[in-house]
């Protein structure tokens, strides 16, 4: 069995990063979740004032800043998990609000901010090994990864995922609101002029609208056997 790329593409809230996570502690492979990069971009823009009260980027003061953002993943034994850093602070939490959702896919739309991330991801991912969830990874970051996945779902049904994951934390949502949200970040990614979410030629197409996690789990070990076969 030889050592792949795996990328796991695909819309908002379709359990990419849960299955991406599973996948990767049974094979013994390294997991970059590449939304929390983008998410954790956009808590540093919210944190410094970029992002002002109308939703506008200052993407000036953004730019000349991108550089002091320094973001890594470390695994928490405690806790039990992989958490994202920004500049050595955990901010595993901070960034999956609703109000980092609300603005994220603005901010990936921009042009330095993809390019700095995209050089993170592959220096993250260049020893193989490695799978990684996100909208452009087939597509751009790794166009040659022996496995291409595009993960989707009914919004309906990914927002009922989301909205059951947020509220399980603890945290007050609407649901209307996190369908909105769910729509309104698959039609920006979808649409931005810059690596927009789509489907690679040579991805094979999940829909796990009505799969159960585990019926989903002994579909991409069977994709995964049969990309890193010898
Ligand atoms: O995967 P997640 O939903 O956490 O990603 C948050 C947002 O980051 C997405 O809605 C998208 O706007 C952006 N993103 C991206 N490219 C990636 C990963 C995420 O533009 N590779």
């Amino acid at each position: 069995m030889k050592r792949i790329t795996i990328a796991l593409d695909g819309h908002a809230s379709c359990g990419k990063s849960t299955m991406a996570k599973q996948l990767a502690k049974e094979i013994n492979y390294v997991y970059i979740d590449t939304g929390a990069m983008y998410r954790a971009v956009t808590l540093y823009a919210m944190r410094q004032g970029y992002i002002k009260a109308d939703g506008s980027i200052d993407e000036a003061a953004l730019e000349a800043d991108i550089s002091n953002i320094i973001i890594m993943f470390v695994y928490n034994t405690e806790k039990g998990r992989l958490e994202t850093y920004l500049n050595g602070e955990s901010v595993e939490d901070e960034i999956r609000t609703m109000e980092v959702s609300a603005h994220v896919s603005p901010i990936a739309t921009l042009g330095f901010v993809r390019s700095a991330m995209v050089d993170l991801q592959r220096l993250m991912g260049e020893a193989k090994g490695v799978i990684l969830d996100g909208r452009d990874i087939g597509t751009v970051v790794f166009p040659n990864a022996e496995l291409k996945v595009f993960v989707t779902a009914a919004p309906e049904v990914r927002a009922q995922r989301r909205y059951d994951e947020l509220t399980g934390k603890g945290l007050q949502v609407d649901y209307d609101e996190v369908l909105k949200n769910v729509r309104e970040r698959d039609r920006i990614d979808s649409t931005r002029a810059i690596s927009p979410l789509r489907k690679a030629d040579d991805a094979v197409v999940l829909d796990n609208s009505h799969m159960t996690r585990e019926e989903q789990m002994a579909w991409l070990r069977g994709a995964f056997a049969v990309a890193s076969r010898d």
